[in-house]
Formats: structure tokens, sequence, C-alpha cells
């Protein structure tokens, strides 16, 4: 055999040999997407705003068959402009995808009453298969009323507005100061038909009722209960909200404890502040507060509305919001060493106001007097 016919014939036999795997040579497909809100609730007034998803996670499933046999990809999280990327190194035979997504990471959940929720955005018929490309891309998934499926769902596009709304909100605390960030994953539940048929917070998760004839739901609600878990989160005590519903079923009675007319005046100012801070065209800041008389100081702070005519007063003086919410912190060094403390029921705002006087430059002693002054002229 001459050394050419050896050489044709070693070839030969490396290619008989040759794996079956890699004559059919492998494809790195790139499933990308992007998940927005089209938030059209006060479209009377306003123009819908498209807001991405961002933190979001979603799973990706494929397969090669028209029956079924899905198996899982991946699952990964949407970044800051709502876009999403799998690579996976599979055959490069065509398949059929799934998509799901859930509104959930470690800051933040958004679900039904029920709790676990992967919403199914994509789901390829029977005979669509998609070829592998350098990059797939499956193009918006856009959450808005009257779209197809789930993404059109009154609820979740309710949720998804939420998400998108409590993510920026979270940012914005937490780019004025790290300790402003909630202190720990914060969850909402919508709807959730709540035994006494009111929106409230407990712990971790805000509860937004809805049922067959009353829907709670709109931005200021959410914020509202989202800033009560705010408040858990930053200040030292516990608050005995059962005193405060025995009899009245109401923590908004006329004259409550100070510190559960602070807990819910402070949950209203802060939630309406930080939507104007947050989208300033729609939200004029203080606008619709009602300043509510009472003839001393001490009915003022037992009454929710004027805590909040009062805070939203010291916010339109002197305050920043961002220096407001630090005063709940404490500072050895100016005499106030814990967090605020509304464990006990005559903790309220006149001590929230000792306290940022003392604690902030922006609140000088000047205009702590003035500020009486205006809430209870006497
Ligand atoms: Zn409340």
């Amino acid at each position: 055999m001459s050394r050419i016919m050896l050489a044709l014939l070693v070839l030969v036999v490396a290619s008989l040999m040759t794996p079956q795997a890699a004559l059919a040579a492998d494809c790195t497909w790139r499933i990308t997407g992007r998940l927005v809100v089209k938030d059209a609730e006060d479209a009377f007034y306003y123009q819908p705003v498209v807001r991405p998803l961002a933190g979001v996670k979603v799973r990706v499933a494929a397969t090669l068959y028209s029956w079924g046999g899905f198996t899982a990809w991946d699952t990964v999280e949407t970044d800051s402009t709502g876009r999403f990327q799998i690579t996976q190194t599979k055959s490069c035979s065509a398949r059929r995808f799934r998509v799901w997504a859930k509104l959930d990471n470690a800051d933040l959940r958004v679900s039904n009453g029920d709790g676990e929720e992967w919403m199914l955005l994509r789901d390829d018929p029977s005979s669509a298969f998609t070829r592998p490309l350098n990059s797939n891309d499956l193009g918006a998934f856009t959450f808005a009323q009257g779209a197809v499926g789930v993404l059109g769902d009154h609820f979740a596009v309710r949720r998804a507005i939420t998400w998108a709304m409590l993510t920026r909100a979270m940012d914005w605390l937490e780019d004025r100061d790290p300790w402003l960030g909630f202190g720990r994953k914060l969850h909402v539940r919508y709807p959730a038909n709540t035994p006494a048929g009111s929106s409230w917070a407990a712990f971790d998760t805000a509860y937004i009722h809805a049922d067959e004839v009353s829907d709670h739901w709109d931005r200021g609600t959410v914020m509202h209960e989202s800033m009560h878990v705010w408040n858990y989160d930053h200040n030292s005590g516990i608050t005995n909200w059962l005193a405060a519903v025995i009899g009245d079923n109401s923590t908004h009675s006329e004259q409550e404890n100070p510190n559960i007319a602070f807990h819910e005046g402070f949950a209203e100012f802060a939630a309406w502040q930080l939507l104007h801070e947050l989208d300033p065209a729609r939200y004029n800041g203080y606008s619709d507060w009602v300043y509510l008389y009472f003839p001393t100081l001490a009915q003022i702070e037992r009454n929710d509305g004027a805590v909040t005519s009062t805070l939203a007063l010291l916010e339109g003086a002197t305050m920043p919001l961002a220096d407001m919410l630090l005063c709940f912190r404490g500072n050895a060094a100016l005499g106030w060493p814990a967090d605020l403390e509304l464990g006990h029921a005559d903790n309220g705002l006149l001590m929230y106001l000792d306290r940022c006087n003392d604690l902030f430059a922006s609140f000088t002693d000047a205009e702590y007097v003035s500020l009486l002054q205006t809430i209870d002229p006497q």
C-alpha cells in the first residue's frame, strides 16, 4: 500500500469512527425578550406610560416534539430595562417554546391571593417550530388592558403596574440612603379577599382587598400599605394594632392613640409624597391634603388626617422627604439612640417632630415653632 493510499484509509476509518453527536453539530441558542407594562389606569386624564419590568423571574422551556415533552432550559431575571437572555448549547433541530414569568425576586414579590404564581406568557402551537438563529428575539411581552392571555388579565396588569411602581420606589429610597431600603422582602397580594374587607399590612405583606363587590387597588392604596411595612421595618417598637381596632374595627377613628394615628397619617403622607417624587407629572405633591382643625396639639396627634396634614406642611415648608424618612433612624450623638419607637401608645407626631428638630438641620428651632403655631394657633 502506498503512503497516499494509507493516508486515505486512515481518513476514511477516522470518519467512520466519528461519534454521532458531533455529526449533528450543536447550536448556541440565544433566546431574548423583554417584559414591559402599559399603565393606562387613568388614561382619561394622562397619557398611558410604558414601563420596564425589572428584576422579574423568567423561565424558558423547549421541546422537539409536537405532542409536548417540554424540558426546562433556564430561569433568569430581567435587567433594569426589562430584558432577559437565556443561552443554551443544544442540537440545531427546531423547537417549540414556552415562556413564563413570575413577579418575584429577593426584594419583592407581587402575587395573587394564593401566593405562588408562574404566568404563562408564550406557548407555541403544536406546529410552530423555531429554527436556531444567532439570536432568537421573542419580542416584547406587554402587560396591557386588552392584550391576549395572561398579559391582558385585569389583575395581572395591575400586579405588573404594582411591580414597576414598587421597584422604582425601592430604587428611589436606596439611592437616597441605603438605610432607607425596605429591611426585608416586601410581599404584595392582590386580589386579596381579606376577612374584614379592608386592605391592610401585616409584618412583611401588604394585602390589597378585592372581591365581587369592591376593589381597593390603586397606586395610592398599594403605596400606603407598603409604607406601613416600611414603617415596621424602620421603627424599634411593636405596635398593638389590636387595641386600635377593638370597639370600632378601624385604625382611622377620629381620635386614636398617638402611635396609631402616626402610623396611619405617616403611611398616607409618605405614599403620596413618594408617588410625587416618582411621577411628578401625575402626582402634584400633596395637593389634596385637607387641614383638619383641632383645638389642641394632643387632639391633632390623635387624628390620622391631621397627622398627614402636619407632615405635608413640614415637607412643603422645610424638610425633604428623604430627611423625614431618615428621622426614623436613631443617632446617639444627637440624643436619640434608638430608631423611632412606636410601640408605646403615646409615641406619635409630637415625639417625631422633636426628633426631626434635633436630628436634622433642615428643620430648625424657628421652623419648629412656626409649624406648631400654624397647626395650633392658640
Ligand atoms: Zn393604613
